[in-house]
């Protein structure tokens, strides 16, 4: 069974659409690649699919389950822009986000240690999060979202924003991620599509307009004779 299915999805603002009636599905276990350019509606259909916007019309589906409160224990998002508290330690920081995830004391504990291995931040984990590296602070977020044992990591450019290191780090951390999360992220860089997805879902005013595997969209470019590019 997909672990999402999306359907008919559609979110209007002042009556124009920023998504318009996307369809899509992906199965557990892969890495999906949501990207397009700018103002295209990927972030806006991240927020829909992790609950925290409604959508104008159209269903999400999780492993068959309707969207509503239940479905968002399964989904672990990062946003385009998270909030950190500066002046906590990382430790204290997923302790804090853990207990606010209703896990008990010595749970919070016990993932927050793992989940700092996991994103390589435990020499790290001590020091203020002001003093982070921005690739720093983003394998922190991705700690953050994870920390409800979530089955679908949904992350919003998570490497946009980083140099060349931090953005290296974070794509490494996916590679490994993905061996047993499944993963949807949106970007606009193709090579970064490229370097870590399964599947392209390519967004373009709202609409999906290709999807599939990158061998078969630059099949099927080259075939028509068109350069895939994008920017
Ligand atoms: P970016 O990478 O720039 O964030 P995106 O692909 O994530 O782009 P969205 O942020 O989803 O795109 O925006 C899609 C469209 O919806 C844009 O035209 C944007 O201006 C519009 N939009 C998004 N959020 C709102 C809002 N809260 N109110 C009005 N319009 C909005």
């Amino acid at each position: 069974m997909a672990l999402l299915t999306v359907n008919n999805l559609t979110k209007n603002y002042d009556g124009k659409p920023a998504v318009n009636e996307i369809n899509f599905q992906f199965q557990p276990g892969k890495c999906i690649a949501l990207i397009g350019p700018n103002g295209a509606g990927k972030t806006t259909t991240l927020r829909m699919l992790s609950g925290l916007i409604k959508p104008s019309s159209g269903s999400v589906a999780f492993s068959g389950m309707k969207q509503n409160d239940d479905i968002r224990k399964y989904i672990g998002y990062l946003p385009q822009y998270p909030v950190f508290y500066a002046w906590m330690t990382g430790k204290e920081f997923l302790i804090y986000v853990g207990r606010l995830a209703h896990l008990s004391k010595e749970e919070a504990n016990k993932r927050t240690e793992m989940l700092l291995e996991r994103v390589g931040l435990t020499e790290a984990k001590n020091r203020r999060i002001g003093k982070y590296s921005g690739g720093m602070k983003q394998r922190l977020g991705i700690a953050q979202a994870m920390i409800h044992h979530p089955k679908l990591l949904m992350l919003d450019e998570p490497v946009s924003s980083l140099d060349p290191i931090g953005r290296r780090e974070v794509l490494t951390l996916m590679e490994e991620l993905k061996e047993d999360m499944t993963i949807l992220f949106s970007t606009h860089i193709l090579g970064d599509a490229d370097e870590v997805s399964d599947e392209l879902l390519l967004l373009h005013e709202g609409k999906i307009v290709e999807s599939g595997s990158m061998e078969e969209l630059r099949h099927k470019y080259q075939t028509a004779k068109i350069e895939l590019r994008f920017q």
